[in-house]
């Protein structure tokens, strides 16, 4: 087994993933692992860090397979005997002209964004070794979806005793009430992106305080971040960021050195902590 400490991040064949690699490659001390869910596009992305004299690694993983999960988990386990740190960056959503009616496109967006996150989460948070980070990509979208929900649910979501449970059988109703149609008279935004990343943001929350209550002296901190409007395949070319830039704040969190004792279950934005 090595002791190298090993970095993963996810969605990372492209985009903002692509570039936290890229700059993880220059400032983590250990295994920097690309990781996609087509081979050949991920395989690409190694060969392209290669280009610019960078090391990265390659592993499978569809965050919306759990078998593809596991596999990774299996992987980290046997050959580092855990992680160090952990970016939650894949994500997808549905372009605002895409005519795919609405309760599909929220089926499948809190399928990759919420419950994919919430599973790798669940299968790779236990091997997350002390002084682990760990980084939810998440937007700052929230806070116009937040202000999209009922007071009702806004009260929930801002709760600070909701538990993991609760907010997977919220993440659930929003997606069954689109398909009744009645997403909005139940209090829902019209934006299942937002709702997805509510979803991430209040997981992460719950998240830390799980790891404060059960393994408090190891150190490890988990937080969401937006990156920032950003050019990429999913934000178009009009976005102000580059694919650094929008690295920057998840890089920052990802290498919060091991005597920092915070951010910790925060929402951060420009390496700032947010109000939301
Ligand atoms: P992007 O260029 O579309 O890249 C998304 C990445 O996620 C791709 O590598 C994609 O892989 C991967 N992915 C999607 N579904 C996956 C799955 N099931 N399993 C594994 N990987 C999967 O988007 P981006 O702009 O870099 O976005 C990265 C993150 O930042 C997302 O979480 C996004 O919501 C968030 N964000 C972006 C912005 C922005 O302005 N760009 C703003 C706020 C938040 P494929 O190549 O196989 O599709």
């Amino acid at each position: 087994m090595s002791n190298t400490p090993v970095a993963v991040v996810t969605g990372s064949n492209k985009g903002i993933g692509f570039a936290i690699v890229r700059a993880l490659c220059k400032q983590f001390p250990g295994d920097v692992y690309v990781t996609a869910r087509d081979t050949g596009r991920g395989q690409e992305a190694v060969a392209k860090l290669q280009e610019e004299g960078l090391r990265a690694l390659f592993h499978q993983l569809d965050i919306d397979d759990l078998q593809s999960i596991r596999a990774l988990r299996d992987f980290l386990k046997e050959k580092y005997g855990g992680l160090n740190v952990l970016v939650n960056n894949a994500g997808i959503a549905f372009k605002v002209k895409d005519t795919t009616p609405f309760a599909v496109q929220a089926e499948v967006t809190l399928k990759t964004n919420f419950f994919g996150t919430r599973n790798v989460c669940n299968e790779l948070l236990p091997l997350v070794k002390p002084y682990g980070r760990v980084v939810n990509v998440s937007s700052l979208v929230i806070n116009s979806a937040l202000k999209g929900c009922s007071q009702e649910l806004q009260q929930k979501f801002h709760s600070d005793t909701i538990t993991e449970d609760e907010l997977v059988k919220l993440m659930t109703k929003f997606v069954e009430d689109t398909k009744k149609n009645v997403h909005e008279k139940e209090g829902w935004p019209n934006t299942a992106y937002g709702v997805s990343k509510i979803g991430v943001t209040v997981l992460s929350k719950i998240q830390a305080r799980m790891l404060n209550e059960k393994r408090k002296g190891d150190h490890i901190l988990l937080n969401s971040c937006c990156p920032g409007w950003v050019r990429t395949d999913m934000a178009g070319l009009d976005a102000p960021k580059s694919p650094d830039e929008g690295a920057e704040t998840p890089v920052y969190l990802a290498l919060l050195p091991s005597d920092a004792d915070g951010p910790h279950g925060q929402h951060l934005s420009d390496k700032t902590v947010q109000t939301w």
